[in-house]
């Protein structure tokens, strides 16, 4: 779901005049391909993944903390990916933000960062949450985790995605599409540390399980899941306590229905998944690039991700006001590093493809 109300890119507001007038199509390459800026300018282009409207404010405060103008491109991961490849070594992207570890792992592994230094990412990040060589930093992370029709399916039979595969459920289990890499990455960790043969057989019992073919995103399950439609589903957290906290009364409606559950307490932990990124290869304006990557990680910009897109801050010591996401209290989280579940997730597309996991 794009929160964007389908509006892909934006542009400085000077720019969105002519933007409109020209139309859309044209436009997407016009105020950058100018190459009028310079590395002094005072600003930033920044490719975005991130789908979160709530992250204006979090770029605003940024822009009126140091006068430095951010012009934004938001894509899904994968496009992204695709745009920043063919634009190659003409691309005006200083930052790259990409919302799952295994895309910010390809992005690495295809050279689309350039390594940095940076002794206040280096000393605020901690080292799990960030790739070896300074080519991208986590700056929120997010878990997977299982809800459930209360009326129908007890938490006992669904605290952990193993569960999901169980023949108890047939006919229960819903998720979004396998290849997204939210799912990806869930599978792919789950490679790891399993094995594909094992992570084979519990696939093909997801699948088996189904209620509806996989469709819609994270939220989508949640409300099927409230309407009867699916009995179980999964979802990245903020998207649960986005739910939590609005006030709508179709909203409140869907959390009384639904429970919500740690996955795999009693064995390796749940599933997390980390926002992050990096400086492009070819930024031309790296400094500037470097300094919006350690704002990210300053403690104003910290209780945004929390407050804003009720996602956990990586910062230790960063101060959150964000009382529906400190109501899912502590969890104990899987420990395989977030840089290996990008690996795990060549695998996993092979082991979707094989069991028929659209
Ligand atoms: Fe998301």
């Amino acid at each position: 779901m794009r929160a964007t109300n389908g509006r892909a890119e934006r542009w400085p507001e000077a720019a969105l005049g002519m933007v409109r007038a020209i139309g859309v199509a044209l436009a997407a390459s016009l105020p950058w391909s100018s190459h009028a800026q310079v590395a002094g300018d005072k600003v930033l282009n920044l490719y975005s993944a991130r789908h979160y409207q709530t992250d204006e404010a979090l770029y605003e405060n940024f822009t009126r903390r140091t006068g430095i103008r951010i012009n934004r491109i938001e894509l899904g991961d994968e496009p992204l990916l695709q745009r920043l490849k063919s634009e190659g070594a003409n691309s005006p992207a200083d930052v790259v933000l990409l919302v799952d570890a295994a895309r910010l792992w390809r992005a690495q592994i295809d050279g689309l960062f350039q390594p940095i230094k940076s002794k206040v990412l280096e000393e605020r990040i901690p080292a799990q949450l960030r790739s070896n060589d300074g080519s991208w930093f986590g700056f929120s992370t997010r878990a997977r985790v299982i809800v459930y029709d209360k009326a129908r399916v007890k938490p006992a039979d669904v605290d952990t995605y193993e569960k999901l595969a169980d023949p108890k459920l047939k006919g229960l289990v819903c998720t979004r599409s396998g290849s997204h890499p939210y799912m990806l990455s869930l599978i792919g960790a789950m490679v790891e540390r399993s094995g594909e043969a094992a992570t084979e057989s519990w696939a093909r019992g997801v699948v088996a399980n189904m209620a509806r073919p996989p469709r819609g995103g994270d939220t989508d399950q949640i409300r099927a899941v409230a309407s009867g439609e699916c009995g179980v589903a999964l979802t990245n957290t903020y998207y649960w306590v986005r739910l939590v906290r609005s006030t709508d009364p179709k909203d409140r409606d869907v959390v009384a229905k639904v429970g919500f559950v740690w996955p795999n307490q009693a064995s390796s932990g749940a599933h997390v998944n980390i926002s992050g990124g990096g400086v492009a290869r070819h930024a031309p304006h790296r400094d500037n690039a470097i300094r919006f990557l350690e704002y990210l990680s300053s403690r104003e910009a910290q209780a945004y991700f929390a407050e804003g897109n009720n996602e956990w801050p990586v910062v230790e010591g960063a101060e959150t006001q964000n009382p529906a996401l400190a109501s899912l209290g502590t969890f104990k989280a899987e420990s395989v590093p977030i840089s290996s579940v990008g690996k795990g997730q060549i695998a996993a597309q092979r082991i979707l493809d094989r069991v028929g996991y659209r």
